[in-house]
């Protein structure tokens, strides 16, 4: 029976610690600013962009959000951007995904700044991340490195099997967990006997977005599971990527959905505006 990772605690300790920095920071005249953009109605965002405003404000951290309508075009995207860039009461800046399709987002987030980039997508965060350089990492992979150091998992030499190769989380994890010394293969859907990838993994980190994907066959026994999905059945009710329940049996460490990766993305974003509000008024001036 697998030790259940407690993403939840973990991340209310972390917005704790925010918290006293965030104060600290206000002492000294800094007030902390998060600014978000959301483009169009999409249910899930709103509930994602509640979900962060609610640590905005648990924290002290002041947030400004953008609602743009659907049709905006590309060039008012980032002139909003651009002005955001410019604006120095806003430390960070994050744009909410998906945006309409016929906005390209790969432009949207090339026109952050990177010293605004809260959410480490853009190619310069990237790009430093690659070469191991300070800069903000991508909330979901830092919030899973961090739940690893909680629970002293050391990848060092370690077979890593990542599901999923998106921008977002199966990349940058990559970059993670090789600077964690970590052996590391990246799965998606054109790869052939997943399993086999699977079976010989000594973590399986599962970015994949299908309910209860990952079963207990598919993983060896004493195996770390980090499941990063995040899927609604029709009762409304959360699943992961990983048939929970089952592989819990199984592995040695686990995390939940809800309650593991989700809560911890969350208290590393607020890490990270934190990190930028420090940076941009030389408090602790890595870049
Ligand atoms: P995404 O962009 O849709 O990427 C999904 C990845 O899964 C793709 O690389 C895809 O492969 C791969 N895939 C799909 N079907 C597969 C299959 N049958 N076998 C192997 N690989 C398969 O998704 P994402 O944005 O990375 O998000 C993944 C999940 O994590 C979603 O449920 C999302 O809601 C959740 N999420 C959670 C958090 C959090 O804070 N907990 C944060 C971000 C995302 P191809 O590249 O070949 O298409």
């Amino acid at each position: 029976m697998a030790i259940i990772i407690d993403g939840k605690s973990l991340a209310k300790k972390t917005r704790e610690n925010l918290k006293k920095e965030c104060d600290e920071l206000k002492l000294k005249g800094i007030k902390p600013k998060l600014a978000v953009i959301m483009v169009g109605d999409n249910s899930a965002s709103k509930v994602y962009v509640r979900n962060k405003s609610r640590a905005c404000e648990e924290i002290g951290i002041e947030y400004e959000e953008y609602l743009l309508e659907e049709n905006i075009t590309e060039e008012e995207l980032i002139n909003l951007i651009k002005n955001l860039n410019e604006n120095k009461n806003i430390n960070g800046i994050l744009l909410q995904s998906p945006i309409p399709q016929n906005l390209d987002i790969n432009q949207a987030f090339k026109a952050i700044t990177y010293k605004k980039d809260v959410d480490g997508f853009t190619p310069t965060s990237i790009g430093k991340l690659t070469i191991g350089e300070d800069t903000f990492v991508s909330c979901t992979p830092y919030g899973i490195m961090k739940m690893f150091e909680e629970y002293k998992i050391d990848l060092t030499g370690k077979n890593v099997v990542i599901i999923g190769r998106s921008n977002i989380v199966g990349k940058p994890l990559i970059q993670c967990c090789l600077s964690e010394n970590a052996t590391v293969t990246v799965c998606h859907s054109r790869t052939k006997d997943l399993s086999e990838h699977t079976k010989r993994a000594d973590v399986v980190i599962a970015a994949i977005g299908k309910s209860k994907f990952v079963t207990e066959d598919m993983v060896k026994e004493g195996a770390i599971i980090i499941d990063v999905g995040i899927n609604r059945g029709e009762d409304g009710k959360l699943t992961g990527d990983v048939d929970f329940e089952n592989v819990k049996e199984k592995a040695s460490f686990i995390t939940p959905v809800p309650g593991g990766v989700g809560p911890m993305t969350i208290a590393m974003l607020m890490n990270n505006v934190i990190k930028a509000a420090k940076e941009q008024n030389n408090q602790d001036s890595k870049f």
